[in-house]
């Protein structure tokens, strides 16, 4: 294992994963903190989804020290410290804190920061994060209920979050190339500066930070900067690029679609299942409140539909309907209610034979990876923009696509699975 990389949330592991998987590497994503029950031979790169994102400062450090320790016992050579290409975080942290607590851990001087995406417009200039055309905090990240983002200027925001000195690469030196940047991470440590934030407004610019990067021990940023890592490990011989996976091989099993998301996208997608004629069942949050609809139904269900087509099941419904819900039984308990049956429905399907499953909404894919107990994902080929099929590693094998609520064309849950082989 060359690469252990520590993300601060679901969605974000399986982004990195996915860029990682297409830049070469077998690439693996764990639910938690790995221990030595999980299977994690053969892989180049290991990336672990942590929630850590907004929960109290000292746990996001304790987890992703356990995190760190144990990548590194597994051999990496180089850590991946993975947020958000917004820099969600608060004066307290939890970027700075923990960035600080790894550089530690590994005993390192220098550790780059860059959240930069430009494929997603998120480009960093002068050490300003642009989020499409304006600078963050006129972005809609001002308002965020967890994480208002009101200072673009991420060397001021991260130097609120940490006693160690932070420093630019500015883009006129990263526009140099490779080298040029190598020289300023060198320049920096000799300033006694601990983190850089790297300007980055192209790819090229990623590729190059990453090859500067090389002999790094800590990396930070979002998935953007992974584009150039897994070049450096093929030019040092340590593994050869694998080709990005065209197909998962799937176990044999029926199909279901669950879609907890009511997300635009979402909506669209479930619309379209059913206008293909895919068997469907609209899951009444009334219904289960009442006690009157339970997991276990739902997949009495689904087993009596036609075996040839996968079934969908959603909860899906438009932004009225979901006020509603909300209204009579408070947002978070519908929210929670919800997931916990479409859960119980995987798991009550995947005991008569369900393997192969797509997930649909980042907090139900949580809920149902969790439900499921699925420790550890291998990831196979893209289906969309940042949506891999991935295979479960211990317990049932299962073939499973997480998708984030608004991801995907209109037709995700009709075309997914010819990517199963
Ligand atoms: P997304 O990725 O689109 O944000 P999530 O699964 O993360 O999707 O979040 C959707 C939330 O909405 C979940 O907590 C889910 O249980 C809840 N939900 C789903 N259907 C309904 C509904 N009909 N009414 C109210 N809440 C719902």
């Amino acid at each position: 294992m060359l690469l252990g990389c520590i993300a601060d949330d679901l969605t974000g592991a399986t982004d990195l994963a996915l860029m990682l998987t297409r830049a070469g590497m077998r690439t693996v994503q764990v639910m938690q903190v790995p221990d030595a029950s999980t299977k994690l031979d053969g892989f180049d790169a290991v990336v672990v989804a942590l929630k850590t994102r907004t929960c109290p400062v000292e746990e996001a450090v304790s987890l992703s020290l356990k995190s760190a320790d144990a990548l590194l016992a597994l051999g990496a050579k180089q850590l991946f410290f993975k947020y958000c290409s917004t820099f969600d975080s608060t004066d307290q942290g939890n970027i700075g804190p923990v960035a600080e607590a790894l550089l530690d851990r590994l005993g390192a001087d220098l550790a780059l920061v860059c959240p930069a995406f430009p494929t997603n417009k998120r480009t960093v200039y002068m050490g300003n994060l642009f989020v499409g055309d304006v600078p963050l905090a006129e972005s809609p990240m001002k308002d965020h209920p967890l994480t208002p983002m009101r200072d673009s200027n991420l060397v001021r925001v991260l130097q609120r979050q940490t006693k160690l000195k932070v420093g630019l690469v500015p883009f006129a030196v990263v526009h140099q190339g490779a080298a040029a940047v190598s020289e300023a991470f060198a320049a920096a440590t000799a300033k006694g500066e601990s983190f850089v934030v790297v300007d980055a407004i192209t790819d090229q610019h990623l590729i190059d930070m990453g090859t500067a990067a090389s002999g790094m021990r800590l990396v930070t940023g979002g998935s953007g900067v992974a584009l150039g890592l897994p070049a450096n490990f093929i030019r040092q011989g340590l593994m050869r690029a694998a080709k990005a996976p065209e197909q998962l091989k799937a176990p044999k099993g029926r199909s279901v679609i669950i879609a907890g998301s009511c997300s635009e996208a979402t909506r669209g997608q479930v619309a379209a299942a059913k206008a293909a004629g895919i068997p469907a069942f609209e899951v009444d949050p009334s219904a289960i409140q009442r006690g009157s609809l339970a997991g276990s139904e739902i997949a009495a269900w689904a087993q009596k539909q036609p075996a040839d087509k996968p079934a969908l099941i959603y909860s899906s419904a438009d932004p009225d309907t979901v006020r509603k819900v909300q209204d009579k039984f408070g947002r978070d308990a519908a929210g929670s209610m919800i997931e916990q049956t479409l859960a119980a429905a995987a798991q009550a399907m995947v005991k008569v034979g369900f393997t192969r499953m797509i997930v649909a909404g980042g907090e139900t894919s949580g809920a149902v990876v969790n439900g499921l107990g699925v420790t550890a994902l291998e990831i196979g080929p893209e289906i969309d923009p940042g949506v891999p099929w991935t295979r479960s590693i211990g317990g049932t094998e299962l073939a499973l696509a997480l998708k984030s609520g608004n991801f995907g064309a209109p037709d995700f849950f009709l075309k997914a699975w010819d990517r199963l082989a």
